[in-house]
C-alpha cells in the first residue's frame, strides 16, 4: 500500500450530514439499518470526453444520492479543483481521480487513480506524455477514415472535443452517428474505432509499472478500471492482474457498466484471489450515453474489502 494522507476524503462520511446519512429526529421506530455511503468512483467530465462540466457532474452526482464522487477524467487532472468545490457546495465527498491509458502486452488497459494529489510533478509530467501522443493519434485516425471513404472525420471529431488538450475515440464517435455512419455510439465502436477495423491507429500509452508509480508518487491507489471489458483470455487476466499487483496496484474495478452480473461475482473472486481491494463506478459521460447512470450501481458482493476501507 502507498502512503496516504490519513483522511482522503474533503468530507467526514461519519457525520451525519451526507443526504443518504440523515435520519429524521422522530423517525419512530428507528431504523436500525446501518446506513451505507454511496459511492461512485468513476465518471469523466469535459476535461476529457464527458459531456457535462466538472461543477455539472457534481450537482447531478449529489441529486442522484452519491455521498462520495471521483472525478476520472481520461490522462487529465484539470477538471478536479472545479469538482472539489462543487461537491463541498453540493455537501458530499470527493475524492481527486483520473482514468490513466496504459498499454499492456501490445492491449490497452485503463488504471484509475483515487486520492491523488493533483498537483504532485511525478504525476503532472507523467499525464502530460500520454496526452501528447493524443493529436498525433486523432490525425491519423482522420486519414484512416478517409482512406475508408470517409471525409472531413477529423475536423468533424474536433467540433466535439471540449477541451483542446484531449482529443478521445468517442469524439470520432459522436461525429461519425452525426453523419449517419452508424446508428449509436456503440455501433461506431464495433464498426469504426476498434482494432482490425478501419478507423483504428495502434498507440502506445503509458506502461503499467509508470502508471502505478505516478499514482503512488501523488499518494494514490492503483485500480485496474472495468477488468471485464478487455478482449484477452483467462490466462492473460490472471498474469495482467499479478503483473499489476507486483506493480504495487490496489485494487479493481467489480462494479462496472462494462461487467454483466455473473463479472460481478467473478471480478470479486478475482480481488479475493489477487489480495486486491474491490471498487465501484458508473462510468458516466453524459445523460443518453451511458449504460448506468451516476450512481446506480448495485451492491458490492460480499466477501471482498472495498478500495475505500482505509478512507
Ligand atoms: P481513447 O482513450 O481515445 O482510446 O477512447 C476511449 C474511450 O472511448 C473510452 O473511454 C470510452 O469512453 C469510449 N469507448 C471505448 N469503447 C467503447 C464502446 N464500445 N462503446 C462506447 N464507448 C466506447
Ligand atoms: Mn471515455
Ligand atoms: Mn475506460
Ligand atoms: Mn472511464
Amino acid at each position: 500500500m502507498s502512503g496516504k494522507p490519513a483522511s482522503l476524503l474533503t468530507f467526514d462520511t461519519s457525520s451525519a450530514s451526507g443526504s443518504a446519512l440523515l435520519h429524521a429526529q422522530d423517525d419512530w421506530p428507528p431504523d436500525c439499518r446501518t446506513p451505507v455511503p454511496r459511492y461512485d468512483l468513476h465518471c469523466h467530465s469535459t476535461h476529457s470526453d464527458g459531456l457535462l462540466a466538472p461543477a455539472a457532474v457534481v450537482a447531478r452526482a449529489a441529486e442522484r444520492g452519491v455521498d462520495v464522487l471521483a472525478l476520472t477524467d481520461h490522462d487529465e487532472v484539470s477538471g478536479l479543483a472545479e469538482a472539489r468545490d462543487a461537491a463541498t457546495a453540493a455537501g458530499i465527498a470527493f475524492v481527486c481521480g483520473a482514468e490513466l491509458s496504459v498499454t499492456w502486452e501490445e492491449n490497452t488497459i485503463h488504471v484509475i487513480a483515487l486520492g491523488i494529489d493533483p498537483e504532485n510533478t511525478a504525476l503532472t509530467r507523467g499525464l502530460e506524455g500520454i496526452r501528447a501522443g493524443r493529436s498525433t493519434r486523432a490525425r491519423g485516425i482522420g486519414d484512416a477514415l478517409a482512406a475508408a471513404g470517409i471525409d472531413g472525420a477529423f475536423e468533424g471529431a474536433m467540433k466535439y472535443v471540449t477541451s483542446e488538450r484531449l482529443v478521445s475515440r468517442t469524439h470520432f464517435a459522436r461525429f461519425l452517428v452525426e453523419a449517419g455512419h452508424a446508428r449509436a455510439m456503440k455501433d461506431v465502436f464495433k464498426r469504426y474505432l476498434t482494432r482490425g477495423k478501419p478507423g483504428y491507429v495502434a498507440h502506445r500509452w503509458a506502461t503499467l509499472p509508470d502508471a502505478v508509480g505516478w499514482i503512488h508518487a501523488a499518494g494514490g491507489q492503483a485500480v485496474i478500471a472495468h477488468p471485464g471489458r478487455y478482449d484477452i483470455s483467462a490466462t492473460r487476466m490472471r498474469r495482467l492482474l499479478s503483473d499489476f499487483r507486483d506493480a504495487g496496484g490496489e485494487a479493481i474495478e467489480v462494479l462496472s457498466p462494462s461487467h454483466t452480473r455473473e463479472q460481478y461475482g467473478e471480478f470479486a473472486a478475482h480481488a479475493r484471489a489477487f489480495g486486491l481491494l474491490a471498487s465501484c463506478g458508473s462510468d458516466w459521460h453524459g445523460p443518453d450515453e451511458s449504460w448506468m447512470d451516476l450512481g446506480s450501481m448495485p451492491d458490492m458482493p460480499r466477501g471482498v474489502l472495498p478500495v475505500w476501507q482505509d478512507w
